[in-house]
């Protein structure tokens, strides 16, 4: 792909995409980018916005039914040469591809501010994140040797077999947009490495760092094909999840939205896997550093304006150090900076997300439930779409409060007595992603470790995930797993080939 696409002028490249946003300048973004060229989009015209300003920085038209036709068939082609590159020859590709984003890590950190209102740091994170992704999916091919061939002992002498993973096929990738970036890279440097050419949907409200991923991607040397990108929302995510090209779907978004993917799958038995919403806890114990806990409590709940599937925005506290503990976090809530140049916190994501935040507030205040410590939004605040921080204390069991997924910067907190009810409260949830326990205490660290459900959980460490670990959930946190080698071979096909000696 050109950097400046000459079948459509769109602006794809990281450094002319920020400086045309730092100039005021308005995007206009293609619908879709298929065998490494963008086209416009034939569907409804989307406006994308800045969510610190609330106004519009771009637009585009979604890719349509037949645009999604044209990826999967792009991909299709694509297919047969990509699943025959060896591993060293996949590793060369993901490295370069590390390589490259890491040259542009400022161009795209600032796009992530841009079109997602992050504060510096965090959209900082993020980069980091995706450069350290797929460098470590390169190494994985490097240095697997049974990446795509392992020879079975089956303890006999009569019969020897192999095992072959293969590609799975085509696929479809469907992120959200608390993470873009971030998302994508877990799925397209994993399907890479397995194999697979892909198909990706961002989503609607935040195509600009992906378009410039994507620019990245294929400057690094992935040939035309492998990565297709349709934008759209809804619509085109339907017309992706049910083409028959697609062997799997990877998808990351809502549980409602989930159950849908996972339905339509079902009719042909495509693969599939889910990472969905959460309501996750976070437990501080009596030994705990109050410190740290108030620490992690607040960068558990509120990163990312507490847009986060893993947001542990159920606190637990224990008896004796609950009003110690509800005292320190107070003054952290009231303290964290929203909004401006040296923001803590940003803006969520849009008016709609800021609406549905304010609902669970309004009922919040009906019912009476008492707020324990609110932020504050300065007179300079920028006009998008802040909102103040809020914890509530005293939160019944069964109120929505606690125990609905918010995704925005709402916490409850709660008192437990002993180790036994606080895992009994923590998993006392629809959801199961991952939880964070504050303890100086290994024995009650290892019996909460032991009964909580979750798929990862934090001792007295903060949100840290290494792409060479795991991700996913339990219960209606989703299906499947992410990152390490599990989550390439959940883009692989089993096949095992057994022969008489
Ligand atoms: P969403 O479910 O509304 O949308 C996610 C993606 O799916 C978007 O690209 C959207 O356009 C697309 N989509 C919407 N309807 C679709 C359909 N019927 N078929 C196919 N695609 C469709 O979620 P969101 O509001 O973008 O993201 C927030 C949600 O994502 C939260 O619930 C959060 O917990 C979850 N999330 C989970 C993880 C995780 O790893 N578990 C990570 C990030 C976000």
């Amino acid at each position: 792909m050109n950097t400046r696409d000459t079948q459509c002028q769109f602006t794809v490249a990281p450094t002319e995409l920020a400086s045309a946003l730092a100039q005021g300048a308005a995007l206009s973004l293609p619908g879709a980018l298929i065998n490494g060229k963008c086209e416009n989009g034939g569907g409804g015209q989307h406006f994308v916005l800045d969510p610190v300003t609330g106004s519009a920085i771009g637009e585009f038209h979604a890719a349509t039914a037949v645009q999604v036709e044209k990826a999967a068939k792009a991909a299709a082609r694509a297919l047969p040469s990509w699943k025959a590159k060896n591993r060293l020859e996949r590793a060369r590709v993901l490295r370069a591809i590390a390589d490259r984003i890491e040259q542009a890590h400022d161009e795209l950190a600032a796009l992530q501010r841009h079109n997602n209102g992050k504060p510096a740091g965090e959209a900082e994170v993020d980069v980091l994140d995706v450069i350290n992704t797929f460098r470590y999916y390169g190494d994985v091919c490097a240095n697997m040797k049974n990446l795509q061939v392992e020879d079975l002992d089956l303890g006999v002498a009569s019969y020897c077999a192999q095992m072959h993973y293969e590609a799975c096929g085509s696929v479809a990738l469907i992120v959200p947009w608390n993470f873009p970036m971030v998302t994508t890279a877990w799925k397209v440097a994993a399907a890479l490495a397995a194999g697979c050419t892909i198909v990706l949907k961002p989503s609607e409200l935040t195509p600009v760092a992906e378009l410039a991923l994507a620019n990245l991607i294929h400057e690094a040397g992935l040939p035309p094909g492998v990565l297709n990108l349709v934008f759209g929302s809804a619509d085109t995510g339907r017309a992706l999840v049910s083409h028959p090209g697609m062997a799997k779907v990877s998808f990351t978004g809502s549980t409602e939205t989930g159950v849908a993917v996972m339905r339509e799958c079902a009719q042909r038995m495509a693969r599939v896997s889910l990472e969905l919403g959460g309501k996750s806890a976070l437990i501080v114990c009596a030994d705990a550093n109050l410190n740290l806990a108030v620490e992690l409590a607040v960068s558990g709940a509120f990163c990312n304006a507490g847009q986060m599937c893993s947001a542990t925005s159920r606190i637990l506290v224990q008896d004796s150090v609950y009003d110690e503990f509800t005292s320190r976090l107070k003054a952290a809530v009231e303290a964290l900076k929203v909004g401006g140049p040296d923001a803590n916190m940003g803006p969520v994501i849009s008016a709609r997300q800021l609406e549905k935040i304010l609902g669970y507030v309004a009922r919040a205040h009906a019912d009476n439930i008492p707020v324990l410590a609110k932020g504050h939004l300065p007179e300079d605040t920028p006009p998008g779409f802040f909102i103040a921080p809020r914890v509530y204390a005293d939160v019944p069991h069964d109120h929505p409060l606690w125990t609905e997924e918010i995704f925005g910067p709402v916490a409850c907190v709660r008192r437990f007595s002993t180790y036994q009810q606080a895992v009994q409260i923590a998993n006392d949830s629809q959801f199961g992603l991952v939880a964070t326990v504050v303890t100086e205490n290994s024995e009650a660290a290892k019996t909460m470790s032991d009964g909580l459900q979750a798929g990862l959980v934090w001792i007295n460490a903060p949100q840290m995930i290494f792409p060479g670990t795991s991700w996913g959930g339990f219960k209606r946190s989703g299906i499947g797993r992410e990152l390490g080698v599990a989550g390439m071979r959940a883009y692989q096909e089993m096949k095992q080939v057994l022969r008489t000696a």
